[in-house]
């Protein structure tokens, strides 16, 4: 059987269903084809199973600290079961809640694994998706255009593949039925951070081993500094310009040992389990591309400011087109690649104003560039720095590590980057992001004015920094 259709997704994570809800709203007919579950690793294996998981370790983390607010608690006790079976239960709730937007916006969902086909009988172009159900039959989805949006997976280090009982991918490490002993964690960026805050939290020993010189190595080495310093506080033994050694993974009585090179010289480090969180590949093998004059030479699937790949009416969003790799960067980029084939394009895609959060305790977060970047890029720079220890609201909090860094133009005064790491820094970012959409300057910022108190009175002061006039310092 053959469907045509105005729009075709192949793939319903977060960045195929929100292009699929933006196409129907624009009164487009629309087909995603899905081979798992619609809301993909976002929903299933990334962004809202590990938050919830966060969020749990950090009531146990606080319960632990209750004292300090004049709370005496005993006889606390772990449930893991339960901690899991909650994180299933938002999962299948916001799962539901993506399968009711299709049906409210009129989106056909056929559940099967999608290939993209070559000029046929059903297309004079490529384009047309060859669907093979979960039944075994198949179909073809023939789209005057085609987003293909079918994301990414963990990367996998040679001679440490995942076996799901001691060797672990951030997959595998959602699904864990108990808490081990201790992990070793292999890869400082995002994920491993918060594995390594959650688990630290969950009373679990933690060691992070990371290749370059700074946790986050994409952000900023201030900010990277402090999140090291707050997580071996806690207890967390972090290691930089470490490098485990391919294929030197054994399975020990005690869990698993790898060994590993720090200053040209070898140790061997063991844990209960070790996981494996150094970034994500594209998901473009088996989908077709060859079929198509897609380039895809460098293991990402490459487009235009417009989404477009080569072949103009065929576009790719999300996780394999590479850059980022974030959930709002993906549905962003639906957004945009719909409201472009729509003839209604949004103003030009800049991914540098795209927010990058991480959800360790503290958090972080940032928007543009940061200081070296803008020193690399030849401007003379301005910055304001301001810290949350001199926040009232933090203090009430409970939590008064961290500071919001804000890096400037000193010619023009743009706002060229902020940095933050502190309590609740993942939502005081947007501010900052709107600001740098809007070619706002950090003393418009910082005579907004901003609720007492609050910690979003940190944007402020520190925008003011900028020209050396926070008041609260
Ligand atoms: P995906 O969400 O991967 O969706 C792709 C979909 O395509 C999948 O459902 C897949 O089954 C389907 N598919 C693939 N091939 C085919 C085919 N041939 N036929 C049919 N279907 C196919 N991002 C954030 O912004 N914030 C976070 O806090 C965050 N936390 C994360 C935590 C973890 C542990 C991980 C792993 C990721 C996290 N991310 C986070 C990243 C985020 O999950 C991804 O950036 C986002 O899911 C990308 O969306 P996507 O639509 O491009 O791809």
């Amino acid at each position: 059987m053959t469907i045509s259709c105005d729009v075709a997704v192949l793939g319903g994570g977060t960045g195929g269903y929100v292009a699929a809800i933006r196409a129907a709203q624009l009164g487009k007919s629309v087909v995603v084809i899905e081979q798992d579950k619609l809301g993909g690793t976002c929903l299933h294996r990334g962004c809202i199973p590990s938050k919830s998981l966060l969020r749990s370790a950090e009531v146990y983390a606080e319960i632990a600290e209750s004292e300090e607010y004049g709370i005496e608690i005993s006889g606390v006790k772990l449930a893991f079961g339960k901690v899991q079976r909650r994180k299933e239960e938002i999962v299948e709730k916001l799962h539901q809640g993506v399968q009711y937007l299709m049906r409210k916006n009129k989106i056909q969902v056929l559940k099967g694994k999608g290939r993209v086909i070559g000029p046929s009988i059903f297309s004079p172009r490529s384009g047309a998706v060859a669907v093979e159900l979960e039944d075994g039959e198949m179909e073809t989805v023939v789209p005057a255009n085609l987003i293909i949006a079918t994301g990414s997976r963990p990367r996998a280090i040679p001679g440490f593949e995942p076996d799901g009982q001691f060797i672990l991918s951030s997959e595998e490490a959602l699904r864990m039925e108990e808490l081990p002993a201790s992990m070793l964690i292999v890869g400082g960026g995002v994920i491993g951070v918060e594995w390594a805050s959650m688990l630290t939290d969950f009373g679990v020993q933690v060691t992070i081993v990371e290749a370059s010189d700074q946790l986050l190595p994409r952000e900023d080495k201030e900010v990277a500094r402090e999140l090291q310093r707050l997580l071996k506080k806690r207890g967390v033994t972090v290691m930089t310009g470490v490098t485990v050694n391919a294929g030197t993974s054994r399975v020990t009585e005690e869990g698993v040992s790898v060994e590993v090179t720090r200053g040209g010289k070898a140790e061997t480090l063991s844990a209960s389990k070790l996981l494996v969180s150094v970034g994500r590949a594209a998901n473009i093998q088996n989908i077709g591309l060859e079929n198509t004059d897609i380039r895809f030479d460098n293991g990402i699937i490459e487009v235009n400011a417009n989404m477009q790949t080569n072949e103009p009416h065929i576009y790719a969003i999300g996780d394999c087109i590479g850059g980022l790799q974030l959930a709002h960067a993906a549905s962003h980029e639906g957004i945009m690649a719909v409201n472009h084939l729509a003839g209604e394009p949004l103003h030009p895609y800049q991914p540098h104003l795209v927010p990058r959060c991480v959800y360790t305790r503290p958090e972080v977060a940032s928007v543009g560039y940061t200081e070296q970047e803008v020193k690399d890029l030849g401007h003379d720079v301005a910055t304001g720095k301001f810290p949350f220890s001199a926040i009232g609201k933090a203090l009430v909090y409970g939590s008064k590590d961290g500071f919001v860094k804000v890096v400037a133009d000193k010619a023009s005064g743009d706002i060229l980057g902020v940095q933050m790491i502190g309590p609740h820094v993942t939502d005081l970012i947007g501010e900052a992001a709107l600001a740098q959409m809007l070619d706002a300057t950090p003393w418009e910022v910082g005579e907004t004015i901003h609720a007492h108190p609050t910690l979003s009175e940190i944007v402020g002061e520190a925008m003011l920094a900028v020209d050396g006039k926070a008041i609260g310092i």
